[in-house]
């Protein structure tokens, strides 16, 4: 088995503000823990440097008007009607640079797609990616440019079949509405019920609609749903559509930000937990793309996107930190020693009810999505 991980450190030329959450040098940690653990020396690894995206793959689903504004914006400044973009202090700040940013963030997703389409190698991780929430002329909750929509429209160029798992603690709607009406392209959300979290969609009713019915999928979890109720969801779900519907590729995005110390959610899972999900994903993706995504405690998202990268590789790793990893994160005045820390299990408060209102969603999702997909 052959794995690439796409990455530069020109990522770090780029900053969306020291009051915003979402901070780039979580990538650069997790290249480094990675790097120290020796996960990229592995005779299976190819690294490979982004290149930047070209506009006209952008534009193969963002609109030009939504484009050019993001190049106006590019030098920092708002011009225009840039709020009507979803432009602007917030969210989605215009800082110096974000049209660069997107290239290679979008760029090395292309890259990740290409290594696995032309049969390089069966796994891929570009960490930089998984901005799942970009509209087609909008920007939206950090993210400018639809990765995972770009690289999933040039796998089905190159006659792929796609499902997409979306393991975000938001509900990863950019994706969704791109492929809402085709059967071409199944896309699963497990996330925090938009009842209480951004960007308040992907309720279990959200199914697709016309020869898309039945291959959109949400799973909305309540705030505080532990790893116990959260994988018991994924295998009644996941699995099943997947293997019904035969993907050449699954592509993920990975966003770290459903653990229970993430500061932005309200979800309850641990380091484990998400191991496990990785490793169920690992066992059903025939090949896999897999992009970042969320997760604004950068200690858990250098931790579990090394591990995501180790069961990729099918490397068990040592909770021991590398002593090389711990010089450069005290420096971010982060101070963890092991790798898997915290509880084995973040159970929460009102774990029945939690439960019930799961199964009442499984329960659901298998009378109106499974009858369209396994049949
Ligand atoms: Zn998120």
């Amino acid at each position: 088995m052959k794995t690439g991980f796409i990455y530069t450190d020109a990522y770090f030329d780029y900053d969306y503000g020291p009051a915003h959450p979402l901070k780039i040098v979580r990538l650069k940690l997790t290249f480094e823990l990675i790097k120290a653990y020796g996960l990229l020396d592995l005779p299976s690894v190819q690294t490979i440097i982004t290149n930047r995206a070209e506009e006209d793959d952008l534009a193969t689903f963002h609109s030009r008007e939504y484009l050019n504004m993001l190049k106006q914006a590019n030098d920092g400044h708002l011009g225009g009607d840039a709020y009507a973009y979803g432009l602007g202090p917030g969210d989605n700040p215009i800082f110096p640079g974000l049209y660069d940013w997107s290239l290679w963030s979008t760029g090395a997703t292309l890259q990740a797609v290409d290594f696995v389409a032309n049969g390089e190698g069966d796994i891929a991780f570009n960490i930089a990616g998984g901005l799942h929430h970009a509209m087609r002329s909008r920007a939206s909750g950090f993210c400018y440019i639809n990765d995972p929509v770009i690289g999933i429209l040039r796998l089905l160029e190159r006659g792929k079949r796609v499902a997409y798992v979306d393991i975000d603690a938001h509900h990863g709607d950019g994706v969704q509405k791109a492929f809402y009406q085709t059967n071409k392209v199944l896309t699963i959300s497990l996330h925090e019920t938009g009842y209480s979290l951004f960007p308040g969609s992907g309720f279990e009713y959200e199914i697709g609609e016309g020869e898309g019915e039945g291959y959109a999928v949400n799973l909305p979890l309540p705030p505080y749903t532990d790893d116990e109720t959260y994988l018991w969801a994924f295998d009644e779900i996941v699995p099943p559509l997947i293997r019904a519907f035969k993907p050449d590729v699954v592509v993920t995005q990975l966003g770290v930000d459903s653990f229970y110390s993430d500061p932005l959610t309200n979800l309850h899972l641990t380091i484990y937990g998400y191991e496990k999900v990785l490793r169920r994903i690992k066992d059903l993706a025939p090949k896999w793309v897999a992009l970042g995504g969320g997760g604004y405690d950068v200690s858990n998202v250098a931790r579990a996107w090394a591990i995501a990268w180790a069961v990729m590789n099918g490397i068990e790793l040592s909770d021991e930190l590398p002593e090389s990893y711990l010089k450069k994160a005290a420096k971010l005045e982060i101070y963890e020693k092991t790798l898997r820390s915290g509880p084995k299990s973040a159970s929460s408060r009102e774990s029945k009810d939690i439960r019930m209102e799961v199964e009442r969603i499984v329960n659901y999702l298998k009378k109106t999505v499974f009858p369209k997909v396994l049949k």
